[in-house]
């Protein structure tokens, strides 16, 4: 059996550790993120399923579901699972999994690959792919610093790649270099969904999206970083845009939301002294 790892309880992404506690999180001690409050604590797989914790998961619409852990842990983000005839990809992981996970993904059709908008959102990724036959795991080249637990399941990757037809990762840079989205072209009852974490993300208003190099510590990104962003996802067809989390959606007219989002942001900074 494999020794357990390591998962940081603040940002829940598992590291290589398991003999004794990693010093740090490196995802938690990166300035985009912040130490837990109750300073670093770690936790493993079997610890949290003896405190009771599951995952939930739910269909969004169609051939899109969500999965997320109960309760709260980490930044409380959800996964989604795109599902096509070809297979599905996990996008964006949680920290937590158990058999009872695997079995209701498994009755969806299982894990053809898995990618993540960016490192916040790795969670225990490696679990998940040596649950489903070590399914590919795609990390951006530009990220490769960010991998807490090497596996040989991951390929890295650059640009665009076409995971299965219709279901392909976008390289947009911003939040970090690798920063992703997904294009699902056959979301929105085949208008297309962008699948995005926190590269584009979608605000409380939610007519628009947003762009920043920290959201906990409200660090934003220079304008140039701002257009290259919403250029990467220019050539794709898409109408509605999953954020990272349950309520984050722009429902509809996503093309233009991330354009007029873009554009205010951008002369916000340049109306600054
Ligand atoms: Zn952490
Ligand atoms: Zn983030």
């Amino acid at each position: 059996m494999e020794p357990e790892r390591f998962i940081c309880r603040t940002c829940a992404v598992q590291h290589a550790g398991y003999e004794r506690e990693p010093e740090q999180c490196k995802i938690c001690t990166d300035e985009r993120q912040y130490v837990g409050w109750q300073s670093q604590q770690w936790t493993t797989l079997s610890q949290l399923k003896s405190e009771g914790f599951q995952n939930d998961i739910r269909e969004i619409e169609p051939g899109l579901s969500g999965i997320d852990t109960r309760p709260h842990f980490g930044i409380g983000q959800r996964a989604l699972l795109v599902q096509t005839d070809a297979g599905n990809v996990l996008w964006d992981c949680i920290g937590y999994i158990d058999d009872a996970t695997v079995e209701r993904i498994s009755a969806l059709g299982g894990i053809y690959a898995i990618s993540a908008s960016h490192p916040h959102f790795y969670g225990s990724m490696i679990e998940y792919s040596h649950a489903f036959s070590n399914a590919p795991v795609y990390v951006p080249e530009a990220d490769k610093e960010w991998i807490t637990r090497p596996d040989p399941a991951i390929q890295l990757w650059q640009d665009s790649v076409e995971l299965l037809p219709g279901v392909t990762l976008v390289q947009c840079g911003g939040h970090f270099p690798g920063s992703a989205v997904i294009h699902w072209a056959a979301g929105a009852g085949g208008r297309g969904a962008l699948l995005t974490g926190d590269t584009i993300a979608v605000v409380q208003d939610r007519d628009f999206v947003s762009f920043m190099w920290s959201y906990p510590n409200l660090i934003p990104l220079p304008g140039s970083e701002v257009r290259r962003v919403a250029a990467a996802v220019r050539p794709y067809q898409f109408d509605r845009i999953y954020g990272g989390w349950w309520h984050s959606v722009v429902e509809s007219d996503g093309q233009a939301a991330v354009e007029r989002s873009a554009e205010r942001y951008i002369a916000r900074q340049q109306s600054l002294p």
